[in-house]
């Protein structure tokens, strides 16, 4: 029992700690408790502060529900939103080899856009999009999680970023040293989407350097010809290697080829 609520079971491990599965007293309903250690020394301290207030202020069906924070012995709690269908990385690997339908990868990919574009019109940025970071509702709505590396954007301030996790998602300018920015954000979902096409990463390699050299030259396997042509095309400008020339999840959403496509399906 913690602060009211008593575990069920583990279902997460990382380097921050654990995610458990909870259930308040007198309740059969779930929730995701997911637990930080916080050292005082640690400059890690911050961040998961910030990550239980960012997201304590979102308020959309596509980013996963805060519900509660709390402070106790060296570790910061935070209750949220249970996703019973768990995350995409999972879904994509137990779909073995076979693809996803169109109309999954639209209606999946339409409601990663909208929590996307949620988050980007509040300047927040997520800065850690991956298929292990967005997550299933037992009702099919996707949503966004882990808020971790997410932060605000002031204006005309610009943020480093140092990469910890997998490399698989981070954008050329990243690589390049320069500031993170919403296209940052915009060409980890372009990997999200390759990954939901192909059931692979788009950018790959033995090595960190040639997956370094395949990111900054944008050069990814083609996708199956049988995706629809809008699918082609926005793929492509979403690895667009400049920032600039991707488009904004307002622009995907609105006047890209593809938006009419989403709308379909959402
Ligand atoms: P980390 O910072 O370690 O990546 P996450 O918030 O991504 O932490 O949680 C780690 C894992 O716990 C996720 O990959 C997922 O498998 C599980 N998990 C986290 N939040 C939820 C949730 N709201 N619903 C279902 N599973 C979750
Ligand atoms: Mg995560």
């Amino acid at each position: 029992m913690m602060d009211g609520y008593r575990v069920v079971r583990v279902i997460g491990e990382g380097s921050f700690g654990r995610a458990l599965l909870v259930r308040p007293a007198n309740s059969q309903e779930q929730f995701v408790l997911k637990e930080i250690r916080v050292t005082k020394s640690r400059r890690g301290a911050d961040s998961s502060h910030r990550e239980a207030a960012l997201l304590s202020t979102m308020n959309h069906p596509n980013i996963v529900a805060f519900r509660d924070s709390f402070e106790a012995d060296e570790h910061l709690y935070i209750v949220m939103e249970y996703c019973a269908g768990g995350d995409i990385l999972q879904r994509i690997k137990g779909q073995r080899n076979a693809l996803f339908t169109q109309d999954v990868i639209l209606n999946w990919f339409g409601q990663m856009c909208l929590g996307t574009k949620y988050i980007h019109d509040q300047r927040v940025l997520h800065r850690d999009l991956k298929s292990k970071n967005i997550f299933l509702a037992s009702n099919g709505a996707v949503k966004l999680g882990d808020f971790g590396s997410a932060c605000v954007l002031k204006s005309s301030e610009a943020y480093a970023y140092t990469y910890v996790g997998t490399p698989y998602y981070v954008s050329p300018e990243i690589w390049d040293s320069k500031p993170y920015n919403n296209k940052s954000d915009v060409w980890s979902l372009g990997c999200v989407l390759y990954e939901l096409c192909t059931l692979r990463h788009p950018f790959q390699a033995a090595s960190w350097k040639s997956l370094i050299l395949k990111v900054c030259r944008g050069a990814y396997p083609p996708l199956p010809s049988h995706l629809p042509y809008e699918l082609h095309h926005l793929i492509k400008h979403m690895f667009k290697t400049n920032p600039r020339d991707r488009p904004s999840l307002n622009t995907i959403l609105t006047s890209h080829r593809i938006s009419r496509l989403l709308r379909k399906h959402l």
